[in-house]
């Protein structure tokens, strides 16, 4: 029996089965919609202040019942992770510095004053949850399974207060690459629409973040760009939901990379992070391949304004942007519109893909699917 408050306890897991797969043979990746596809379980727990957490429960995947009048549909009490399950060449299922993830989780969690929780003891669960529907993890070079770890407050009431009730769970669809454009995707600069400011919650993994970037995101669709370019007056935040990079060729032949500071303004993304350690390596042997080892790579955490970008690329310093995340891993960045002109990347031979965007896309992956073992960040 629970005890009063208890915390998130693997041992009391149940798990039931789906009675029949849903499906004989997962599609190929490359033939699914993003987030479009689920796997056959779900992982599910809930919180109620008198009991705590419930005991997890590994389902069948299905609709959730809750009332009408739940936190998470009234105030926004909604936070999410994503993550991604990868298959290496051995066929051993595995996470990338899952820890990072969890830790962000429980940030954006107390953010929004919802329940705190095990982080140890629900990566133990979402690893079981992930042995149990391994067949939808795609085998592909650079395909893999999304989690979408979901915290939502569904405390049944109007009043403008915390949510005292939550539920905890996993969902998983499998992916592949995110943009069918490798040559590079294109973004529109925008400033009249403000996803972040000083003291709010664009450092945090909210719900509430993302549907005020619906209607702009429209607009750019409907001016020819992929995603939106975040502006905070004309400096630089990030682009849709990825961390942004530039590459700029330094005076003495070798490169300065730049990236925004985590101010509070922008998501400390586990991509960005990565790519900084691994561009921080560079030239150790297991590091960056393709970037000749007497190449050296400065990288800065500094501001970038769009009038900068504009004087950098008029001067030909600026050799490379791209976006990182989860989701894309790393993707080249063609051009960038801003006040009705474009500031065009150069191009490698017909796209876009520079040397320092090939390379961190190879590495990381290699990382990822196990290929390369490097400080511990891929997780079986
Ligand atoms: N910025 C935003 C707004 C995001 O939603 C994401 C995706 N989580 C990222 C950046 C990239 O973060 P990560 O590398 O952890 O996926």
């Amino acid at each position: 029996p629970p005890t009063p408050h208890s915390d998130i306890d693997p041992s009391r897991l149940t798990i039931t089965l789906v009675p029949e797969d849903k499906l004989k043979e997962i599609p190929h990746a490359d033939d699914l919609i993003f987030g479009q596809l689920f796997t056959d379980h779900m992982l599910y727990l809930e919180y109620d202040p008198a009991s705590g957490w419930s005991a997890p429960e590994i389902r069948p995947y299905g609709p959730l019942t809750l009332d009408p009048a739940s936190s998470c549909f009234q105030y926004c009490t909604n936070v999410f992770e994503g993550m991604k399950a990868y298959l290496g060449p051995d066929g051993v299922p595995r996470l990338f510095r899952p820890k990072l993830n969890m830790a962000r989780m429980a940030k954006s969690a107390a953010r929004v004053a919802l329940p705190p929780f095990d982080t140890d003891a629900f990566l133990v669960l979402l690893q079981k949850l992930i042995a149990i529907d391994a067949r939808w993890i795609p085998r592909a070079r650079g395909h893999s399974l999304y989690l979408r770890p979901t915290l939502i407050g569904t405390r049944p009431g109007l009043g403008v207060t915390a949510s005292t009730h939550a539920s905890l769970y996993v969902i998983m669809s499998p992916a592949g690459p995110f943009f069918r454009t490798p040559a590079g995707i294109s973004l529109y600069a925008v400033s009249d629409h403000v996803r972040s400011w000083p003291g709010g919650t664009g450092g945090h993994k909210l719900g509430l973040n993302y549907a005020p970037g619906f209607h702009p995101q429209r607009l750019a669709a409907e001016k020819g760009y992929q995603q939106v370019l975040w502006l905070l007056g004309d400096t630089i935040t990030e682009a849709g939901a990825m961390n942004f990079f530039i590459a700029l060729k330094r005076e003495d032949g070798h490169l300065d990379i730049v990236t925004p500071p985590l101010d509070g303004t922008i998501l400390p993304g586990v991509t960005r992070a990565s790519v900084l350690s691994l561009l921080n390596a560079h030239p150790s042997a297991t590091s960056l391949p393709h970037l000749s080892n007497s190449l050296r790579l400065y990288t800065h955490e500094r501001p970038i304004t769009m009038p900068e970008l504009v004087a950098w690329s008029a001067s030909g310093q600026l050799v490379e942007a791209f976006c990182v995340g989860t989701a894309v891993v790393v993707n080249a960045i063609s051009r960038i519109g801003w006040e009705e002109r474009d500031i065009v990347l150069p191009s490698y031979g017909g796209d876009h893909i520079g040397p320092v965007v090939r390379a961190l896309w190879e590495r990381l992956v290699d990382i990822q699917e196990g290929r390369v073992e490097w400080e511990g960040w891929s997780v079986t």
